[in-house]
């Protein structure tokens, strides 16, 4: 099953993607942790992408898909994927539906997870809050002012992707403000037997 999840920053995407990955068995492709590990690794790819990502921006679209298409070639991810933060802009998912199509493949659902972007903001201070007290490093765009601009990166260059997959028939929304276990059984009640 290849799915994609879509949502603002904070929406849950990883939280859920990583249920669907213990229930699938198929691998997570998540481009802000590839790009994480690039910074951090201080790959060509990482020195690019750090301080646009410290900002709250998106990197480009021709570095993100590159990303994407070299890790949906690895062996595991040839029964299926969930991506997770990506696409992100029209371009993006214009360039998946190309790379798919070269591989005789295609997208099964998108999964929208609906919320208050109020509620984003305060989510988002509890989980930067949350990894400080495990002793873990937080990240450098969970803070108000990176969090509002991707906040209006999201409203601006990625909400658009919800018409995109609603005129392809692959749209299917969920409320991402309901406990986490309902959200998990919601998706997949939307994916339907395959995931029962
Ligand atoms: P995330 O972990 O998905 O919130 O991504 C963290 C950051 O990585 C984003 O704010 C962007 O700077 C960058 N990023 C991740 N995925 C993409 C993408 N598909 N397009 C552009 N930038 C991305």
């Amino acid at each position: 099953m290849r799915l994609i999840l879509l949502g603002p920053p904070g929406a849950g995407k990883g939280t859920q993607s990583a249920r669907i990955v213990e229930r699938l068995g198929i691998p997570q492709l998540s481009t802000g942790d590839m790009l994480r590990a690039a910074v951090a690794a201080g790959t060509p790819v990482g020195v690019m992408a750090k301080d646009v990502m410290a900002r709250g921006e998106l990197v480009s679209d021709a570095l993100v898909i590159g990303i994407v298409a070299d890790r949906i070639e690895q062996a595991d991810a040839a029964r299926g994927f969930i991506l997770d933060g990506f696409p992100r802009t029209v371009p993006q998912a214009e360039a998946l539906d190309h790379m798919l199509a070269e591989k005789g493949m295609r997208l099964d659902a998108v999964i929208e997870l609906k919320v208050d972007e109020k509620a984003l903001v305060a989510r988002i201070a509890k989980r930067a809050a949350e990894t400080a007290s495990r002793g873990e490093p937080v990240r450098k765009d969970d803070n108000p002012e990176a969090f509002q601009i991707r906040l209006s990166a999201y409203r601006e260059q990625t909400s658009p992707l919800s018409e995109y997959y609603r005129g392809r028939g692959l749209l299917r929304v969920t409320d991402g403000m309901a406990p986490i276990d309902t959200v998990t059984a919601d998706i997949t009640r939307l994916l339907g037997a395959e995931v029962a």
